[in-house]
């Protein structure tokens, strides 16, 4: 047998038996006359121990020994005198009388320890490296463990995992595509999906009735800690159902893993907040409700004082952390800055502190009263201790997006984000449409093929932006970890869609004719969601950034550093694709 246990199983209760382990060496530490090796596989680390009163041949060989040779060794398992009470194994040591070295190793660029001396770039490199180490490697584990809990819960609920293609036409709507081009259809190209939307969609025509599937997707866009060029998506698809049997059923889910992965019972349904809500109170369509801290709107008790700033503006609004009047001016200064940076872009800041007498002292007391600013006080139940921060601006919208930045920026000040804590809640009645400056017209929110409120769907011809649609996004913590919507089955009102998108019938026929056809079939209403994986784990594992729960992320630039990709193609691939290239940036 190469080995007969592995490097994280034995325990007291084991001493005395002969074992054989094979694993990395982590560490050799020599003391006196014996050698210590801490060895390592995936199950954990073990002590092994070579006395040179012994054998001193065998002690003189893992001497020679270096970090991350591969070995095997032969001893009996001993009670330590010297415990380590951190790891499972550390009562026990194997002392060695046979050690073979499976393969050697260079010295590795960091340390392969819980704790790296690598930085990103490095490790990014030799990532191979880096999953040797608990840490890493732990959220790999997490990830299994989570997608098998997925897969239970799924087929326990009747759901069939089927799988759709990668290689797939581009869909102009939504984000970019990644191309693949056709070597047997010169100049044309696949694209690699951005989800399998359609293609669920003709499978619930085909009657499958209950679909998922664990599917990589693909979007050129612009990265950020919480996105990469591929992820991972939990997609699923219902047949004869209505909103509330998907959210149902997918809180359930939630609910499931939260139990089988962190231990956690959530008894009470999930909030389930309007849209419109969530942006008046919170200025985000994905609310962090581990706190409170809402905005109060401030037009009605500010306007009018002779402060221009307020005057004029379209929107003036605040929200109050509790105890925070101690703040200082420099704490303030900070803030200011901080809503002055140009990825949140507003041009001031307005404070109002509440003494310890119920009084209350402004940044802009030479407008207001003591009397208006108790109205103010007022409105927000605030109380002595508390800070009051307001923003004003000339879009409404926008300012609400800068007070989210602020009152996300004063949860984390004021230690309100705890990571062991959830707060859940499903987001619903968006808008159908939101305007794109860009492009000059109306976009889908969700996307193209989402149901609109049936309520709401006269409006369609008449005010189709106040549309709002059976869309749905499920929230933790202030991340989107899921969304979806019921869809159109109908080939008509799906062509209207597209009519409002700013489809010509010819553009829609030629890019969705294939789904509108379909709906032409006998297509059962139907609805579905998908749950973002990576996002799930990273939220489980308390990762900040979703690419330590992937095995072989891209960095920031989309780029894999470890292979190099991505990178030119040779003449002759180019050749064969009957590709030329013509770089505007060399
Ligand atoms: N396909 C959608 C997305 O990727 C999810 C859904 O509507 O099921 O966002």
């Amino acid at each position: 047998m190469f080995r007969t246990n592995t490097c994280g199983e034995l325990r007291l209760t084991d001493a005395g038996k002969k074992t054989t382990l094979a694993g990395w060496v982590q560490r050799v530490r020599k003391m006196g006359g014996m050698t210590f090796v801490d060895l390592r596989d995936r199950y954990g680390i073990t002590q092994v121990v070579f006395n040179n009163e012994i054998d001193a041949d065998l002690c003189e060989q893992a001497n020679k020994l270096g970090r991350e040779y591969v070995i095997q060794v032969t001893g009996t398992v001993s009670e330590r005198s010297n415990k380590n009470k951190n790891i499972p194994t550390g009562e026990i040591e194997i002392v060695a009388d046979h050690l073979r070295v499976l393969n050697s190793s260079e010295v590795p660029p960091f340390t392969i320890e819980d704790e790296s001396d690598g930085g990103d770039d490095i490790r990014m490199k030799y990532r191979y490296l880096d999953l040797r180490r608990t840490p890493v490697r732990k959220n790999l584990e997490l990830r299994h463990r989570m997608t098998m809990e997925v897969r239970r819960y799924l087929d326990s609920k009747g759901f069939l995992e089927i799988e759709t293609p990668m290689l797939v036409g581009s869909t102009p709507e939504g984000a970019r595509d990644f191309v693949v081009p056709s070597r047997m259809n010169p100049g044309q190209f696949y694209a690699l999906p951005q989800s399998p939307q359609t293609l669920k969609q003709l499978l619930m025509v085909s009657g499958m009735d209950r679909y998922f599937q664990i599917v990589k997707c693909f979007r050129d866009e612009d990265l950020r800690a919480d996105r990469q060029p591929e992820f991972t998506q939990i997609d699923c698809e219902m047949s004869f159902v209505e909103q509330d049997d998907i959210i149902n059923l997918f809180e359930g889910m939630a609910k499931h893993l939260f139990k089988t992965i962190r231990g956690i019972e959530l008894t009470e349904p999930f909030i389930r907040m309007p849209w419109s809500e969530a942006m008046k109170y919170y200025g985000s369509d994905k609310p962090d409700l581990r706190f409170d801290m809402r905005f109060v709107e401030l037009m009605d008790i500010l306007k009018g004082y002779g402060f221009s700033v307020f005057d004029n503006a379209a929107y003036i609004g605040g929200i109050c952390a509790k105890g925070a009047a101690s703040y200082t001016r420099k704490q303030i200064d900070q803030l200011t800055d901080f809503v002055k940076r140009p990825q949140i872009g507003a041009k001031g800041l307005v404070y109002a502190r509440v003494e310890p007498d119920g009084t209350v002292k402004s940044s802009v007391d030479k407008f207001y009263s003591q009397e208006v600013l108790q109205q103010m006080k007022q409105a927000f139940n605030a109380e002595p201790g508390d800070l009051i921060l307001i923003l004003s601006g000339d879009d409404a919208m926008k300012t609400r997006k800068q007070l989210n930045e602020l009152r996300l920026e004063m949860g984390t000040r004021l230690g309100l984000r705890d990571k062991n804590k959830f707060a859940c809640l499903w987001v619903v009645d968006f808008p159908m449409f939101e305007w794109s400056d860009e492009e000059q017209r109306l976009m889908a929110m969700h996307h193209p093929f989402t149901h609109p409120k049936d309520e709401d769907i006269a409006m369609l011809d008449t005010d189709p932006a106040a549309v709002r649609a059976d869309a749905y996004d499920m929230v933790i913590n202030g991340v989107e970890v899921g969304g979806g919507s019921i869809r159109i089955h109908d080939s008509q009102l799906q062509a209207k869609m597209f009519e409002i998108l700013g489809f010509t019938p010819e553009k829609a026929q030629e890019q969705f004719g294939f789904l509108m056809n379909a709906f032409k079939f006998g297509a059962p209403p139907h609805g579905g969601l998908a749950y973002g994986l990576d996002r799930w784990v990273s939220l489980f594992a308390g990762l900040d950034s979703i690419r330590d729960c992937i095995a072989f992320p891209k960095n920031n630039s989309g780029r894999d550093v470890m292979l190099d990709a991505p990178a030119a193609l040779d003449q002759k691939q180019l050749d064969e694709l009957q590709l030329a290239l013509d770089l505007k940036d060399k």
